[in-house]
């Protein structure tokens, strides 16, 4: 019998796993695709490597909580600072998001200028520094008791903040500026979406500070591409099966029977690394389908339209770009592009000469369900984002040596999902409305960017930290 067996190797997933095993318990961890880290991981097309998604990395440094699961699991990274962490391209305007918040003000004021960003970057930086240093919360809604301890263990931390915790972002920021002009608002907007995954008027300020001030955090580049990263969190684990889709999961009185297509392991406790809105497949259980049913309500439809290419290029890039226009890109949901440069010098991921390229921006799942349109809404987009990207950032079409598109459909067939992001942190959707990572069921357990705490790096590794404080490991 194993201890725990859990199913996905995302962030959550692939953490938590490492955890266990270096903890001594019986760990087994199931990846359906050949390679690890699903929307942060690293595939191979046509002789070519690209990151399917996250490309960037933050919190590794004292006192955040992805250090923190690290050292406790022994790992340490190899990572390349990024300073600038992204350089914004809006209208001719380049803002390069430097670390030090004085740096980045000069960039503001001369693209920008208003009298009020300095009180409000400063007060940005203060929120995200002093943010990580509160710790000591739990978060749980399998019980009336466990809510009511949550909420407990949440007071320091709402006390700190409560002036920001229940005001609307978009409402503080008018307040705050007064004059604000359209083009300063898009840039703002551009920045939080990328991070909270829902727009300003949805979110709260805390929420909104938070996804501003992200750049202000330690960035990191990951050499070889994301899945390197995996590989070595991941480097211990005994029983670690790729390529290896759990299909289905039969609950008994104390344990479960964890079926894939090749054997049956019996596990007494499981984790679920899939997201709440699509879990329920794995069970036959009424009991377990009616609790992911009531989350179903939690799900945006909100996702990625991707671009990747490869491109012969002598000219140096940095590492991250956001490209802001004007309008919003037909069939997405955003007038913003996430482009991301592999290192120029990182030939274990593109060839000498070379660069990797990830293009992103959000889109609706629901845009993608037409199968009539489907291939030309993807080969238009595609080609939009192909002349967004090289007219901006100068790169001639005959220097693409290799390029496609992937939408929330393709994400669905290799890593089981097609919303992304995770559940966005809205005003609507806040504690205690949120999936924890401990169900009411005895030995079910979930993490990822669909559960507490939120997506990317930091918000999945909360979590992951939260997860270990549920299940007292
Ligand atoms: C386009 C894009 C860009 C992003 N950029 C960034 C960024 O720059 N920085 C950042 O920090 N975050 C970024 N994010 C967010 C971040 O990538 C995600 O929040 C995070 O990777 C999600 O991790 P997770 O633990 O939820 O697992 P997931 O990534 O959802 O992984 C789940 C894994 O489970 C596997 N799986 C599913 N079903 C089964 C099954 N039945 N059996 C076995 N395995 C199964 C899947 O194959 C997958 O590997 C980005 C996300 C996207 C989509």
């Amino acid at each position: 019998m194993i201890d725990y067996a859990v199913v996905g190797s995302g962030i959550g997933g692939s953490t938590i796993a490492a955890y266990l095993h270096a903890k001594g318990f019986k760990t087994v961890l199931f990846e359906k695709e050949p390679y690890l880290g699903g929307c942060s991981s690293t595939f191979e097309r046509h002789g070519y490597k690209y990151n399917t998604g996250a490309t960037t990395f933050v919190g590794y440094e004292d006192g955040h909580p992805v250090k923190q699961m690290f050292d406790a699991i022994g790992f340490t990274p190899t990572l390349i600072q990024t300073d600038p962490a992204i350089t914004v391209i809006h209208n001719q305007k380049v803002t390069p998001r430097y670390q030090n918040v004085d740096l980045f003000l000069e960039a503001i004021q001369a693209n920008y200028p208003h009298a009020q960003h300095d009180t409000f970057w400063h007060m940005v930086y203060e929120i995200n520094r002093s943010f990580y240093k509160v710790h000591g919360y739990y978060y749980s809604n399998a019980s009336i008791l466990k809510n009511i301890l949550s909420l407990f263990s949440y007071l320091p931390l709402a006390l700190k903040f409560r002036k920001y915790l229940y005001t609307n972002a978009m409402e503080f920021i008018l307040d705050m500026y007064k004059d604000l002009d359209d083009e300063y608002l898009k840039f703002l907007e551009a920045q939080v979406m990328i991070v909270a995954q829902a727009p300003l008027k949805e979110i709260n300020f805390l929420t909104a500070a938070l996804a501003l001030g992200y750049t202000f955090n330690k960035t990191y580049y990951v050499p070889g591409g994301f899945s390197t990263l995996f590989d070595g969190l991941t480097a211990s684990i005994e029983i670690l099966n790729r390529a290896t889709p759990v299909e289905k999961i039969i609950k008994q009185n104390d344990h479960y029977l964890v079926c894939t297509s090749k054997e049956v392991y019996s596990a007494k406790n499981v984790i679920l690394n899939t997201t709440m809105f699509n879990s329920d497949a794995l069970f036959e259980n009424p009991q377990i389908k009616a609790f992911y049913k009531s989350y179903e309500k939690l799900n945006n439809h909100q996702s990625s339209f991707m671009l990747y290419m490869t491109i012969k290029s002598d000219a140096d890039f940095e590492h991250h770009y956001q490209l802001i226009q004007d309008d919003t890109y037909r069939y997405t949901l955003s007038n913003a592009l996430f482009v991301s440069f592999s290192d120029k010098n990182d030939i274990q991921f593109a060839p000498k000469g070379h660069y990797s390229v990830t293009v992103s921006i959000h889109t609706d799942t629901r845009y993608w369900e037409n199968n009539v349109t489907y291939k030309i809404k993807k080969e238009y987009l595609k080609n939009k984002l192909i002349k967004s990207v090289c007219d901006i950032l100068g790169i001639k079409k005959e220097q693409i040596v290799d390029q496609f598109a992937a939408t929330p459909k393709t994400f669905a067939r290799y890593i089981n999902r097609s919303q992304l992001g995770g559940n966005a942190i809205t005003m609507k959707n806040f504690l205690p409305k949120l999936p924890s990572n401990d169900t009411p069921i005895q030995g079910l357990y979930h993490v990822g960017d669909t559960v507490y705490a939120a997506q990317g790096w930091p918000g999945v590794m909360m979590g992951v930290e939260n997860l270990k404080k549920v299940m007292h490991v």
